[in-house]
């Protein structure tokens, strides 16, 4: 559109003039100035000059669009504007933004700087959105939803990516990173500033719960590999760019942001973070300016500590063991120590450079006898007082901890006891998850502290105990010798169980935590027991009763669809359901989310022939998906069982011209997730090698590190296979295994 120095630190005025037809629409970051009306049908619209501003943040977005609005309490205009006739489904995001706009003049103590605030649905978009100062573009699912139908994890997720962007009109757009090397400013700040937000907006949601389980689970999963990077990581040409929107710089940076609030308390972090706005409006910062802000105002040494979180890739797994037990009972000498944490439980090398070394804040939660105890070395002695001890109390900090077996004991039964508040139950569950992985946990011991959480009241502890169980499940239906026995314990037992106390239908006065809690729990059904007579018959009832529904007021709300979905496919006796859902997907009055669903779960048909015809339709044509939404097909496929992950792949080596073809333009980040699914799901070292003697064969410019990043995943899942297969068979296993039923 116009030549200029693309780069961050380059801020400028940008005065926007446009020639448009008559008829249609253009809004830009600015509002208009002025409007001519020119000859042949055609219009002038000269907008007002921007604030001085980097050029990525330039937007101007020409259409016929439907719009609703609503204004702030200091009288800020704020727009949604649609496809034609999909305006009303803006009213949840419309009235997001709106508090949310207010509460960060606030926080920050910086009014909102631009006169008006657009947010812009667009039908095709690579993102999830991008914040363009006064004109947001999403995709359409992030933004628009029906309210009355809309799943829980959407709605959270709208309002998540709403307040992301809102959060960038300040820190990112008034206050830039000075180059991308510094990118984790901007997104790792915003990751962190969409759920405080979010959670002051919406206090029943619990939604740091939910951080815990998706983003800095995340970042943990990602950072656990060696072909991880720093959050500050060096960038030198502009194709490795796309490259670090990643995991690290959104979730790790939030992450270590979030250690930061905890550390220094709630009202010193804020008090930095206002002088930080004040002193570098309108102009560019690195780290380092930020660490400064909160060292003024706290007095607290910063830059040390956060350097060793930011500038060193990875993160430490803190271990403890009892080194002496006092004859009474309870206190007891224990040993720390820091170690790099790897996925595949691995060593960082005795010789050579020197090991890596984290300032870790201990946060040993009630009990504990200094709160803001930060360990500097890579071993230190505690006293434990009596009763169980928790460090990363509140799963504060982004590390993991490795207790000895009679402290996981000790803390087993602190589960079984009520006492262990949920973020503290996630953590350990998913610390437990990482550590069995790893070989440093043996498998019988997880299943243990599963166990612990029968009858768990918590969604998010469901949350995070669906990431076990799916992990175990994926592994069994690969091991296929323990499989039965994993599938009857946990499904006829804990599964069962949980399901029947939620109910599968909604009651009209329950929270949005006990819908998100069902869907959670059919999901695991759907994995579990898909052929279950009773589930599956529920299951085709209330899908032929969707299915006839004339109007889209539907009685099945919309987080339980893939799961009806899924199990109706498993169950098919012929292609009638299949088609039906395709045939539904085409439909133009749907909400985005429902074809997302249908997507999803076309890939659970049990036919191949149907399985690759969905996997076609990631290649386009008449009945393919939309590009931004290419990852749902392969997706679907890849992660239905074993049969679907190897088809997934032979698909990918089969098709990748005409997959190029479509993505060729696009950006490179939608190639990278359909690389990882289609390459990423069979846990099998043969399979590891493949994927990388084929991208070594065909390397794709810009990806270089996410296919490292598959490849060392796909071979830390084949040891965990091997692990898995061994230690779940025997006498012992099946005992434990009783654990978990009734
Ligand atoms: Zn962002």
């Amino acid at each position: 559109m116009l030549p200029c120095w693309d780069e961050p630190s380059r801020k400028a005025v940008f005065a926007l003039s446009v020639v448009v037809p008559a008829e249609l629409m253009a809004v830009s970051n600015m509002p208009a100035a002025s409007e001519t009306t020119l000859e042949r049908g055609k219009r002038r619209i000269t907008f007002l000059d921007t604030p001085r501003m980097s050029s990525y943040l330039l937007a101007l977005a020409v259409g016929r669009f439907d719009t609703i609005q609503a204004q702030t309490v200091n009288g800020t205009l704020i727009r949604v504007l649609t496809m034609p006739g999909q305006a009303a489904q803006g009213t949840f995001a419309l009235s997001v933004a709106a508090r949310a706009l207010s509460y960060y003049e606030e926080y920050f103590g910086v009014p909102f700087p631009l006169p008006k605030l657009d947010m812009l649905a667009a039908p095709d978009f690579a993102a999830g959105a991008m914040e363009n100062w006064g004109l947001v573009i999403y995709r359409e699912v992030d933004l628009l939803c029906n309210e009355t139908t809309v799943g829980v994890a959407r709605k959270v997720r709208i309002a998540t990516v709403v307040t992301h962007e809102l959060s960038h009109m300040w820190f990112g757009n008034l206050v830039t990173m000075e180059w991308w090397d510094q990118l984790w400013l901007n997104e790792g700040f915003a990751n962190w500033m969409q759920t405080q937000a979010v959670d002051v907006l919406f206090p029943e949601w619990h939604i740091w719960e939910q951080y815990v389980v998706e983003e800095q689970s995340r970042a943990l999963q990602l950072d656990a590999l060696r072909s991880s990077h720093p959050v500050e990581v060096p960038i030198r040409r502009a194709k490795e760019v796309d490259e670090v929107f990643d995991a690290i710089s959104y979730c790790k940076g939030g992450s270590v942001v979030r250690m930061v609030n905890g550390v220094l308390g709630k009202e010193l972090f804020r008090k930095g973070l206002g002088l930080y706005m004040r002193r570098f409006a309108y102009r560019n910062t690195d780290s380092t300016d930020l660490w400064s802000c909160w060292e003024e105002v706290s007095g607290m040494p910063l830059m040390a500590m956060m350097s060793s979180w930011t500038k060193q890739q990875g993160f430490p797994v803190l271990m403890v063991n009892e080194t002496k037990t006092s004859r009474t009972g309870g206190s007891s000498r224990l040993l720390l120590s820091q170690r790099w944490f790897l996925a595949d439980g691995s060593e960082e090398p005795e010789e050579g450079n020197h090991k890596k070394l984290w300032q870790i804040p201990l946060l040993p939660g009630p009990g504990g006898t200094d709160d803001h105890l930060i360990m500097e070395s890579p071993e230190m002695r505690w006293e434990k007082k009596d009763g169980f001890l928790k460090f990363n109390f509140g799963q504060v900090a982004p590390y993991r901890v490795l207790y000895d077996s009679s402290l996981y004991g000790s803390l087993s039964q602190a589960v079984r006891n009520g006492q262990v508040n949920a973020l503290d139950r996630i953590g350990l569950l998913l610390d437990a998850l990482a550590f069995a992985k790893q070989g440093k946990l043996p498998m019988a011991q997880l299943l243990g502290l599963v166990s612990a959480y029968k009858g768990e009241k918590s969604t998010h502890v469901w949350q995070a105990l669906s990431e076990v169980l799916s992990t175990l499940h994926r592994m069994a239906s690969f091991a296929e010798s323990s499989f039965s026995a994993l599938t009857d314990a946990v499904g006829n037992g804990m599964l069962r169980d949980a399901l029947q106390e939620v109910g599968i239908a909604a009651s009209a006065k329950e929270t949005d935590l006990t819908r998100h809690k069902r869907a959670l729990i059919l999901r695991l059904m759907a994995m579990y027991l898909p052929k279950d007579k009773a589930l599956a018959e529920e299951a085709k009832l209330r899908f032929e009763r969707w299915l006839n529904a004339q109007d889209l007021q539907d009685t099945l709300p919309d987080d339980l669809k893939t799961s009806i979905f899924k199990i109706v496919l498993t169950n098919a006796e012929t292609d009638a359901p299949y088609n039906a859902l395709r045939r539904y997907a085409r439909r133009t009055d749907i909400p985005q989310a429902v074809r997302l669903s249908i997507y999803t779960a076309l890939g659970s048909a049990k036919r191949k022939d149907l399985r690759m015809k969905t996997l076609d339709m990631a290649t386009g044509g008449r009945s393919g998906v939309r590009l931004q939404d290419i990852m749902y097909p392969v997706q679907g496929v890849s992660q239905a069982d074993p049969d679907g992950a190897q088809l997934a792949w032979r698909w990918f080596i089969q098709r990748r011209r005409s997959i190029m073809a479509r993505l060729k333009g696009a950006n490179v980040r939608l190639l990278g997730v359909v690389i990882q699914l289609a390459a990423g799901a069979v846990p099998d070292k043969a399979h590891a090698n493949a994927v990388e003697a084929f991208f070594q064969q065909h390397p794709v410019p810009g990806l270089e590190r996410s296919i490292a990043q598959v490849v060392e995943n796909v071979r830390t899942d084949a040891k965990f296979m091997m692990r898995f297969e061994d230690e779940m068979q025997g006498e012992e296993m099946k005992e434990l295994l009783k654990g978990f039923e009734l």
